[in-house]
């Protein structure tokens, strides 16, 4: 496949560190079920909300599913918007952990949803099939929490994670329970061993919560989490904290490096943020690349496409969907 690829001060920073960003074999499929959720976050680089209607339908659930089950990678990242929300969520789930190679589900879960009329059924969903949830938490004190994410966010959250605990989440080795701290503004996430230190005490001592680790994500400078900086008149510094704070080591961790990122329409990215930034797999050509059309070994060639964006997953520490990075 011919690819447009376009050199961007990112590249240019690559180049001058001696650093090349190639991928390595998909180890995980990460599907974007759609933008609906129940809450309209600040940071959210989906721009997700209630009234949304992009979301994940029967027909391309199968032929996701077909061609997942045919290879080899061994995670299903499940992520949104809110990806419980989806009709075919349990679906999807129980036919991977019912695949005949083993397939591992992971859940970027938004715990409020938990407490939602109609979702009950949530907990002990995820719990029977070993669902690993990785949950947003951005704080351990309500303010925070509740100016970023939304008015009874915090205590939502909280009861929410009672639950998960009270059913092994965060305690037995088969239920984790991951959180995610993101920065309340423009700034980088502190050291990501320290923060964990504090939560686990926080959360602990003050509501009795377990969790297996956090992981410390940087807040990305697209979508919403970028108009809320600009409106601010703040974009712009952001952007040269991101820059400045460019670190070579991050770049080998990189998730865009071993991840097929999957819309809710089936097409392929390099990531989420390229995904939301509409920067197609098939740069500056108008055909478009569905997951079931891909050769995993083709796949590996593929280049990816970077911007000024990817500043956002190698400053300080470095940033992915499995926090820091160095
Ligand atoms: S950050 Fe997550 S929970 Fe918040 S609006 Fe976006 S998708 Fe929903
Ligand atoms: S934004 Fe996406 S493509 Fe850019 S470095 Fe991060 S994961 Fe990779």
């Amino acid at each position: 496949m011919e690819v447009a690829v376009q050199k961007n001060q990112f590249d240019r920073t690559l180049a001058v560190a001696g650093r090349k960003l190639r991928r390595s074999r998909p180890e995980i499929l990460q599907l974007n079920t759609g933008k609906l959720c129940n809450l309209t976050c600040v940071h959210c680089h989906v721009n997700a909300g209630p009234k949304r209607k992009e979301i994940l339908r029967g027909e391309t659930v199968d032929k996701i599913l077909s061609w997942f089950e045919s290879s080899d990678i061994p995670t299903l990242d499940l992520t949104g918007g809110t990806p419980e929300m989806v009709p075919d969520f349990r679906r999807i789930v129980t036919t991977v952990r019912n695949f005949k190679r083993p397939g591992k589900v992971m859940d970027r879960l938004n715990a409020t949803i938990i407490n939602e009329p109609g979702f009950e059924w949530v907990p002990g969903f995820l719990a029977e099939n070993k669902v690993e949830i990785v949950a947003s938490m951005p704080c351990y004190s309500p303010e925070n929490v509740n100016a970023q994410r939304g008015e009874g966010v915090f205590d939502s959250s909280i009861k929410a994670f009672q639950q998960l605990n009270e059913l092994g989440y965060g305690r037995h080795p088969d239920l984790v329970l991951n959180f995610v701290y993101n920065p309340a503004g423009g700034f980088l996430p502190p050291d990501q061993k320290e923060l964990e230190e504090d939560y686990k005490n926080e959360m602990k001592n003050h509501f009795g919560i377990e969790f297996n680790s956090l992981y410390c994500i940087a807040n990305m400078p697209v979508s919403r989490f970028a108009s809320y900086l600009k409106r601010r008149g703040e974009l712009q510094k952001y952007m040269d904290l991101l820059r400045e704070s460019f670190n070579p080591g991050t770049v080998s961790g990189l998730m865009c490096r071993n991840t097929i990122n999957v819309s809710w329409e089936g097409e392929v990215f390099d990531c989420d943020f390229n995904q939301m930034l509409d920067m197609p797999l098939s740069g500056g050509s108008t055909q478009r690349l569905y997951v079931w059309d891909i050769d995993v070994e083709e796949f590996s060639n593929i280049p990816i496409l970077t911007g000024d964006h990817c500043f956002g997953c190698t400053a300080g520490s470095g940033s992915s969907c499995g926090g820091a990075l160095a």
